[in-house]
This record gives C-alpha cells, sequence and structure tokens, in this order.
C-alpha cells in the first residue's frame, strides 16, 4: 500500500500541547502546489491511554466542533497524563463548506473507511485516519449531530458487536459520556463507516447524534462537553469526578424503526421528538405541493415506539429519512 501523502505538522510522540496541522496537498487551478490544511491539537503528557476526539466527519454538523474546539483551547498539560488527540473538523473540506459531504469529491467521510492513500481528498483523509490515528488509539469518540436534514434526541451510542468484551468496554464508555439519551445503535449503511473502522481495530468507540437542523443549541453544546470530559476521566487520562445524571436507554430492535417518506411533499409532523408512537397511528401527513384539493399520503408508525429522529426542514422527497422510531428500555448505570 502505498504511503499516505498526508503530512502532520504535530509529532504524536513528543510531550507537550502542539496545535497544528495535518497538510493534505491538494492542487488546483486556484492552487498549484495548495494544500488543505485540517486544524488539529495532540496534546501528551507521558506514557498512557491515547484518546482520540472528532467532529466535523459530516461538514453541517456542530456540536462536536464546538465541544473540540473549547476543549483543545482549554485542556492543558497538567490536566491528563496520556494523550489526547484532537481533530475538531475531520472533513475540514465539508465543515468550510457547511455542507455533509465534501465540496472537492462530494466524498461522504462517514461512507469513505477505509479510504485510499491516492484517491479523492476525502478518500485520502479516510486513509490517514485508518492506517496512521486509529491504530495510535485506545478510546475513539466522534461526534454527529442530524445536520442540516435531520433533527435528533441527543444520544451517545454504541453498536452491537461480535466481541462480548468490546461491546462491553464500547457501553461503558457510552454510559460514561452520559448523554441525557444512551443507544444501542442499529447501522442501516454501515459500509465505509469510521465507526467499523475503529471497532473492526477492537478500538473503544463511542458516537453521539445531539441534535441537528444545521446548527446547535446551548443544551446541545453542553452535552457535547461535559461528555467530552467524562470519557477522559473515565479512560484514566483526566483526574476527577465524572458528572453523572440519569440518562434513558434505547435500542433498535429491527428496521421496522426507519419510516421513509413515500413521496416528495410538505411535511405535518403529528409528533414531537421524544412522543411515544404506537404501532398504526398516524406519524406524518405528506400535503402535495403541485395541487390544492388532495389529501395527503398518511405515513403510520410501523411498530411502537419513541420518535428519536425526524426529518429537517419542511420540505421532504420521496425516499427521505422522515421519522426513526426507538424502544426505550429499562437501564441503571454501573
Ligand atoms: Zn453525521
Amino acid at each position: 500500500m502505498r504511503d499516505n501523502p498526508i503530512t502532520p505538522t504535530v509529532d504524536y510522540g513528543k510531550n507537550g500541547v502542539q496545535h497544528g496541522h495535518l497538510r493534505l496537498p491538494y492542487s488546483r487551478n486556484d492552487s498549484a502546489w495548495g494544500s488543505v490544511p485540517i486544524p488539529i491539537t495532540v496534546i501528551r503528557n507521558g506514557e498512557g491511554q491515547v484518546a482520540l476526539f472528532t467532529g466535523g466527519n459530516h461538514g453541517d454538523e456542530y456540536e462536536g466542533p464546538l465541544a473540540l474546539t473549547h476543549l483543545a483551547h482549554t485542556l492543558r498539560l497538567e490536566d491528563i497524563s496520556g494523550t489526547v488527540i484532537i481533530v475538531p473538523f475531520m472533513n475540514y473540506p465539508a465543515f468550510l463548506a457547511g455542507t455533509r459531504v465534501s465540496p472537492l469529491d462530494q466524498g461522504n467521510m462517514n461512507r469513505a473507511f477505509p479510504g485510499q492513500p491516492d484517491g479523492t481528498p476525502t478518500q485520502k483523509i479516510a486513509d490517514y485516519f485508518q492506517r496512521s490515528l486509529l491504530p495510535m488509539a485506545d478510546l475513539v469518540l466522534d461526534f454527529h449531530s442530524g445536520g442540516e436534514t435531520l433533527d435528533f434526541l441527543p444520544f451517545a451510542a454504541s453498536h452491537v458487536l461480535e466481541a462480548s468484551e468490546q461491546q462491553a468496554r464500547c457501553s461503558a464508555a457510552r454510559d460514561a459520556f452520559n448523554a441525557p439519551f444512551s443507544m444501542e445503535m442499529r447501522e442501516i449503511d454501515a459500509l465505509g463507516m469510521y465507526d467499523e473502522a475503529a471497532e473492526s481495530l477492537g478500538k473503544t468507540f463511542v458516537t453521539t447524534e445531539l441534535g441537528g437542523r444545521g446548527t446547535a443549541t446551548p443544551e446541545t453544546i453542553a452535552i457535547a462537553r461535559k461528555g467530552a470530559r467524562n470519557l477522559l476521566i473515565h479512560a484514566g487520562i483526566m483526574e476527577g469526578q465524572m458528572d453523572i445524571a440519569p440518562t434513558r436507554m434505547l435500542i433498535q430492535p429491527d428496521d421496522a424503526c426507519f419510516h421513509f417518506s413515500p413521496e416528495a411533499g410538505l411535511i405535518e409532523f403529528c409528533h414531537s421528538l421524544g412522543d411515544t408512537v404506537r404501532q398504526g397511528q398516524t406519524l406524518a401527513h405528506i400535503w402535495p405541493t403541485g395541487h390544492t384539493g388532495r389529501a395527503p399520503e398518511t405515513v403510520t408508525a410501523q411498530r411502537d415506539g419513541l420518535l428519536t429522529a425526524r426529518h429537517h426542514p419542511g420540505l421532504v422527497s420521496a425516499g427521505d429519512c422522515l421519522a426513526v422510531l426507538a424502544v426505550e428500555i429499562p437501564h441503571s448505570l454501573a
């Protein structure tokens, strides 16, 4: 396999606080020998656990970037033992454009793994994480939110994994993040995800969905900041008390949790996020936008559950993810 063309301006083995860049060469019309400088912070204080925290995997999700720019700015060397690697804007071109995928190559970072060293910019970033950053890490946190087209109940998530020891590590880390909701997640499209890349290397992996609508709120930013700090304490990198509040546990037992819009139109949601719905109840009406005098299409719940995610904004296309349900189960924090 070829070497990755990204050059870090930080030294991962060096003690101290380093704010630098991952320099991704990107030759183009307006910059012949140009590059994309992806900000990175490395804080290392001796041997110990290595945490790798990322935001901006999708460029239109803001809790991760906000929590991680704050963490990179405030975390002091004397606060930690071990290493914290912070990349607040993983798909930096997408982040700068405020879009989910990269404007350079339409690359969706979370479908680009394991990446390619001689591929597109997004594939090169994925390859760098796959072969350089992930192997160094013990604990991996990747922030997500709904972006421009979804809105979520705020949750931290782990996945069902084949290795039960690893699954226990991941769910303990998810509980340490301590979002208001905790999810054992079912992926509808796992191929190429950073999640799977980290998990298949045996890492302790936590992801989140903390809101959405292409923005962040004071509440969701506070959840993100608290979760990152809690995880550093959980990993033994930081000292102190974790800030732990009650969390509601959700699972997704089957594909009936996912509802896709049967046609384009104007959405009339009949429930708010967090509402409990019963199988057969109306989730939403989709009103036609080309005619008046016609009845809307009705979308009904395929199972009982809690409305966990919904489409945003008010217009929907055929095939868009309209609503996601999850089932609340009893949960006690260890
Ligand atoms: Zn995302």
